[in-house]
């Protein structure tokens, strides 16, 4: 089912030419004549989409948009307004009383059906980013917005378009829209990642303009924009919503118009990028440990998996380092557990900034980390041990209000070269046999896993299957 839509119109013939659209292309379609009957019906049965006449008596547009918003029950239901062709004043007076679009009274029947594809599609996202929000930010507060952004629209005129051009320029010094004009060629190439919207202007004679709409849509810099399609041209053509486009209006449209348009659009492309952020934030949270800043065990999981895949296909020599921290215990017993974990977040710091670039760290247990070092032969992966166990033991932290804490690591180190395919699980129990050697033979110091570590140890092929990798 395409979706749920109520007509409110006094006006028989206009609500059945309305519904005669719609019905061809399986909608639900309900109708009322009068606003009472219509706010009833919007109550108990809400629909995804109202259309509202604008001279239907007694309607106060303003109060209407409010309560539908207002309400949980309908505040997704996409509000329409019909009004009559060329209307002007009427369309900007519906937009800025808060309806969502607006419409002929006798619409084209193409045109007004992508719009309500749109709107589906509008709706279906805003759930799932509402979903998004309400799911993944509880307790995280909401970045704050003191001020409104100033739009930034990009046009771009793909033909002889100047009266197009003229109507851009004059739109409302207050509308908080800046335009400027640039060239199919350069938005195709280098669009401008600060544009909110661009705003595609097609022309009968200019390049094509649906193909430059297929470019904005997938460039990196300007994906996450919205697109506004200036056209004439209706059926049999695509409409420009159904080929990606946000909004699409003709020719004629005023500049007031525009302004309400570029800027709606600009505020739904806002609030995504605020979602998608919030989303990146959640995720990195997700993967790091609150102490350390360290990535954490689940980062460490994905990442060791990860590399087992990438390592099966592309052999490189690998080194695996556990590091501990000596006597950890004895450091909380005497100076407290928040004592205990500064230094444990000095640590942290000390080692990671020891490591190269593309090399791993993360905090493998309460007071150990794994290091993974890359393209490393056994004896540079041994030197580098020993400096980050140097570094640690010749760097005490000064405690709040108290003395200087010298710690030491311990270090337990696997070595696998390009041919020695162990996957990495095996090289984590080898290096932990190392560590317990070191622990055993006196602390801050390193050992390196030998033979005997990895003897028993099943070869990557076999421990990627018994893990259900491969
Ligand atoms: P060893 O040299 O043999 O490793 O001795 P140890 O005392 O470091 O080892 P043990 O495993 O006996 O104790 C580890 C300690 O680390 C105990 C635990 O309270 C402490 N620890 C683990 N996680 C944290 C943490 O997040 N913060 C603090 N402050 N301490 C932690
Ligand atoms: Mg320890
Ligand atoms: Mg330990």
């Amino acid at each position: 089912m395409p979706g749920h839509v109520l007509i409110i119109d006094a006006v028989s013939n206009r609500r059945i030419h309305l519904r005669a659209q719609l019905d061809t292309a399986a909608y639900a379609v309900d109708l009322a004549d009068t606003l009472r009957d219509g706010l009833t019906r919007l109550q108990h049965d809400p629909p995804d989409v109202v259309i509202l006449a604008d001279d239907l008596p007694g309607l106060r547009l303003r109060q209407v948009c409010k309560a539908l918003r207002a309400n949980t029950k309908t505040q997704l239901t996409t509000i329409v307004v019909a009004v009559a062709r060329e209307n002007h004043s009427a369309r900007i007076s519906a937009l800025s009383a808060g309806a969502h679009d607006v419409i002929d009274h006798h619409s084209d029947a193409s045109d007004l059906r992508a719009r309500l594809r749109n709107f589906m599609r509008i709706r279906q996202t805003t759930e799932e980013t509402q979903h998004q929000k309400q799911g993944l930010t509880t307790g995280l507060a909401e970045a704050r917005q003191d001020f409104t952004p100033k739009t930034r629209a990009s046009v771009i005129a793909t033909g002889g378009t100047k009266d197009m051009t003229t109507r851009i320029a004059a739109m409302p010094d207050d509308s908080g829209v800046r335009a400027h004009f640039v060239t199919a060629l350069s938005a195709r190439r280098t669009p401008d990642p600060e544009t909110d919207v661009f705003v595609i202007v097609e022309s009968g004679s200019g390049p094509d303009a649906r193909d430059l709409l297929g470019a904005l849509l997938t460039h990196p810099d300007s994906r996450h924009a919205r697109i506004l399609f200036v056209s004439d041209r209706g059926a049999p053509a695509a409409s420009p919503l159904d080929l990606g486009a946000d909004d699409h209006v003709p020719h004629s449209v005023t500049p007031a118009e525009l302004a309400v348009r570029i800027g709606r659009l600009a505020r739904r492309k806002q609030e995504s990028d605020r979602a998608r952020s919030a989303a990146r934030h959640l995720n990195e949270l997700a993967y790091t440990d609150p102490t350390t800043k360290l990535n954490n065990r689940q980062a460490m999981d994905a990442y060791l998996t990860r590399l087992d895949r990438t390592l099966a296909e592309h052999p490189r020599p690998l080194a695996l380092l556990i590091a501990d921290l000596d006597h950890f215990k004895a450091i909380n017993d005497n100076h407290g557990h928040a004592a205990g974990d500064d230094i444990l977040a000095h640590i942290a710091t000390l080692l990671k900034s020891g490591l190269r670039e593309g090399d791993f760290i993360a905090r493998y247990g309460g007071e150990e980390f794994l290091i993974v070092l890359h393209d490393v032969g056994p004896g540079q992966a041994r030197s580098v041990a020993q400096r980050l166990g140097n570094r640690v033991a010749a760097t005490p932290k000064r405690i709040e209000d108290g003395p200087h804490v010298r710690a030491t690591i311990s270090i337990g180190l696997a070595h696998a070269s390009r041919t020695d395919r162990l996957s990495t699980r095996a090289l984590l129990r080898a290096a932990d046999n190392a560590l317990y050697l070191a622990k055993g033979n006196g602390r801050n110091r390193i050992e390196v896993a030998g033979q005997q570590d990895f003897e028993r140890l099943p070869a990557r092929a076999v421990d990627a299957v018994t893990q259900g990798m491969t």
